[in-house]
């Protein structure tokens, strides 16, 4: 028998008069980026028909699946940036993550998106002195450049003995920035959606896009139930997987495995925390942790758009909740989940036309959640000039 995604169906000239012509504006994927389009069209053009076609029966990328944290970049994550791109570049980066934050939050409302501002700390271990005496060094001169950005005179500040308080064990070094805060993922997803859905713009979910044709007058959209439609203009907010559509774009899929523990009984860990250049993090969550990362262990396997875990990242992240985050605490893993990032060689995202109708706004990197909405809106006006 056929699987069910694999039967193709004409469109009945009911479906295709009353729901898919006329089409103004059509977004490829329902994460922050194309959600955050979406809804920047509607401003922009208040009579338009807008629709977003997600493949997934939820968003399901990175969106609905990272860690939540409202962040915009650790101290070596930062230095590791300023080895690929001139120092203006990184900090100009960085405060279009600090200005998509405030425009996410200001959207959608804190509460909504229980938002909470505890921090962020990037920890150190003994062996890593040489790494943290690097960011130590670094710090005065950081402070300076996000004072203007942040309007904290220290964004950063030592804070060594909180690692005791967190009950961490075998850290001896942290750093925090007070300017870092974490939301609940799902909420956001979801005040985002309906927020799209009442500004009148039709979200399609199990309805994948296969091909694109700019024909000149306008766009022909393959989708994988073998439909065809066709609208004025596309945006494509696929990120890491935008390869598969737009093969000429320079992003690729890097998957992230990410763990939950159960509630833990007086759990002391408090904050969004960041490890090994940001390769590693965990934060607390609803009393459990949660904690991801570590694809720079395998870092051609990860280099993929498959979900899935691997018993070598499970280890070395449940090796890492045992002996650092809850040490001596018995604690079962609730759930496993992966995630795909979309990474390249340069941290800036691509919001770039590919054709005089198609365009992309594609490539969000670790940090999404805190540029995403900027990005989106920035990708819906390249189109609507
Ligand atoms: C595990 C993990 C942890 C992370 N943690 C953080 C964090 O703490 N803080 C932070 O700022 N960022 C974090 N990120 C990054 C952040 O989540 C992403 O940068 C951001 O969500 C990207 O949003 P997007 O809309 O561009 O992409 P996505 O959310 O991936 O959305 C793309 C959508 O397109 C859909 N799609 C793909 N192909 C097609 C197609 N052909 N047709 C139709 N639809 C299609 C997908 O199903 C998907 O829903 C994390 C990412 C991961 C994976």
């Amino acid at each position: 028998m056929p699987k069910q995604s694999s039967i193709h169906y004409q469109l009945s000239y009911w479906e295709h008069t009353s729901f898919f012509s006329n089409i103004d504006l059509l977004i490829v994927g329902a994460g922050i980026v194309g959600l955050s389009a979406a809804l920047r069209a509607r401003e922009r053009a208040p009579k338009a028909k807008i629709l977003v076609l997600e493949r997934g029966p939820l968003p399901v990328g990175a969106s609905t699946r990272n860690a939540g944290f409202a962040c915009f970049g650790s101290v070596s994550e930062l230095l590791d940036d300023m080895q690929q791109d001139p120092e203006d570049e990184v900090w100009a980066l960085v405060e279009r993550r600090w200005k998509g934050l405030l425009r996410l939050r200001g959207r959608l409302g804190d509460t909504a998106i229980r938002y909470e501002p505890l921090g962020g700390y990037e920890l150190f271990r003994p062996e890593e002195v040489e790494r943290y005496e690097t960011c130590a060094s670094h710090i005065a001169a950081f402070n300076q450049s996000l004072q203007p950005i942040t309007g904290l005179k220290a964004t950063y500040q030592l804070a060594h003995g909180a690692a005791a308080d967190f009950g961490l064990n075998g850290v001896r070094y942290l750093i925090k920035n007070q300017a870092e805060g974490q939301l609940h993922t799902g909420e956001l997803v979801k005040a985002l959606l309906e927020k799209v859905q009442a500004a009148g713009i039709t979200i399609y979910t199990g309805l994948g896009v296969e091909a694109l044709h700019d024909t000149g007058g306008g766009v022909e959209v393959e989708t994988a139930s073998g439909w065809s439609i066709n609208a004025g203009q596309v945006l494509v907010c696929t990120n890491g997987f935008a390869p598969q559509l737009l093969p000429g774009v320079e992003v690729r899929p890097a998957r992230n495995q990410v763990l939950i523990t159960q509630p833990v009984p007086q759990l002391k860990v408090k904050g969004a925390f960041h490890y090994d250049r940001g390769y590693f993090y965990f934060r607390n969550i609803d009393n459990r942790i949660l904690l991801g990362g570590g694809r720079n262990l395998a870092a051609e396997a990860e280099t993929t758009s498959t979900f899935g875990t691997t018993p070598l990242i499970r280890a070395a992240l449940v090796r890492l909740l045992q002996e650092v985050i809850l040490p001596g605490q018995e604690v079962e893993v609730a759930r496993w989940w992966s995630g795909i990032l979309g990474v390249g060689q340069r941290k800036r995202p691509i919001i770039e036309p590919v054709s005089s109708r198609v365009a992309a706004a594609v490539r969000l990197g670790g940090m999404g959640v805190a540029i995403g909405a900027l990005v989106g809106e920035e990708g819906a006006d390249l189109l609507l000039g």
